[in-house]
């Protein structure tokens, strides 16, 4: 048993059934035992690759969205240049390098990152340099200016919780604590009636307060400020009902009980529910395009026919096969999604359209 674990089952002994959300709160950031806060998650010796993880490409091809979106928006100095959840920092580290090619927006970007985890504060450190970068444990303290905001596989690490619909009711699912195991079931107490949509039995719907509150919080800096959001994450353009929920170790999936703050958990990102949260709070929201289309029109091909002009053979194969992870439509192309909120009245930024 991990600590992690007997700690949930004395909460659930405690306090009764533990909603998933607060679940996955605890597994990904209890100060002490959370996933995050311990270790790096990252590439062939971790748990997962992220995509700028596979190949510098995609954190300049970000870089060169930025810049763009940063002349849209009249090239406002100074500027706040956020990420949101940086990992290892290896994408605003790409970005920084191909934004080179624009001194003035490089002088005029103020670095801030929002990051809980310590380890993975201190490789960005090392990565972009601690005087380079503001850090901040949450959204409400960015600085109160105009903002170029990335999140790239952000949300799908904040909470979600379910439903089950049964016998006509909705009930929440959670953890309970029974023979010494952890045990997924749901609340005995039925919830208000909600997702009339799915109202099926069996059907398990997901919801994710967390992710919602993000949302808001955005909309509130692009309402008081110029900003543009990009996110980018692997999930569905339209609700649907399903459990996404999932754990992983070691690129392998398992169970999401199995032990508690040792394996990554995330749970699919239902763009259309994200886009309906920003759009609530005021701002305008493009249409949701996939990964691959997002790379290809910033110009992916084009930047591999660029770094393969001087490579080796074999570095020439690593190029190729990075785009096709990035962009194939069986790979990373077609499930990872893309969208973008601006300030209203701003222009939607290309490759995004209007909605
Ligand atoms: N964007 C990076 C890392 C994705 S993993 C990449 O593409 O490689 C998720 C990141 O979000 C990690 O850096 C993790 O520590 C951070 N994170 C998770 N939950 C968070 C929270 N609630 N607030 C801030 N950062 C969080």
């Amino acid at each position: 048993m991990t600590e992690l674990e007997t700690l949930i089952g004395e909460l659930v002994a405690e306090q009764g059934p533990m909603p998933l959300d607060r679940y996955m709160a605890l597994c990904l950031g209890h100060p002490r035992f959370g996933y995050y806060m311990s270790r790096d998650p990252f590439g062939e010796r971790g748990d997962f690759t992220t995509a700028p993880e596979i190949s510098q490409m995609f954190g300049e091809l970000v870089g060169v969205w930025a810049m763009a979106v940063w002349r849209e928006m009249g090239s406002p100095s100074p500027f706040a240049l956020v990420e949101l959840g940086p990992g290892r920092g290896t994408l605003m580290s790409d970005l920084l390098r191909a934004a080179k090619a624009m001194p003035e927006f490089l002088n005029a970007a103020q670095i801030n990152l929002v990051e809980t985890s310590p380890v993975l504060r201190g490789m960005q450190e090392e990565l972009i340099g601690s005087e380079r970068a503001v850090w901040h444990e949450a959204l409400t303290t960015l600085p109160e200016s105009p903002s170029i905001i990335i999140a790239n596989e952000f949300f799908d690490a904040l909470p979600v919780k379910q439903f089950e619909h049964r016998g006509g009711k909705w009930f929440e699912r959670c953890v309970g604590f029974e023979e010494e195991k952890l045990t997924i079931g749901h609340a005995p107490a039925a919830m208000p009636e909600r997702f009339d949509a799915f109202a099926y039995d069996g059907a398990i719907v997901e919801d994710s307060p967390a992710r919602d509150s993000v949302a808001e919080e955005i909309a509130s800096m692009a309402r008081a400020y110029k900003t543009a959001a990009l996110i980018i994450d692997y999930g569905h353009e339209t609700r649907a009902p399903g459990d996404t929920l999932q754990a992983m170790r070691a690129h392998k999936f398992v169970p999401v009980l199995h032990e508690p703050g040792n394996c990554d958990l995330t749970a699919h990102v239902d763009f259309e529910s994200l886009a309906s949260a920003l759009r609530r709070g005021g701002v305008s929201v493009s249409p949701v395009t996939t990964q691959r289309s997002f790379l290809i029109n910033m110009g992916l091909e084009e930047r591999a026919e660029r770094l393969s002009a001087t490579a080796s053979e074999e570095q020439k194969a690593d190029i190729a096969a990075a785009v096709k992870r990035l962009a194939g439509p069986g790979d990373m192309g077609n499930l990872f999604k893309a969208i973008c909120a601006v300030s209203p009245g701003l222009t939607m930024p290309f490759p995004f359209a209007a909605s």
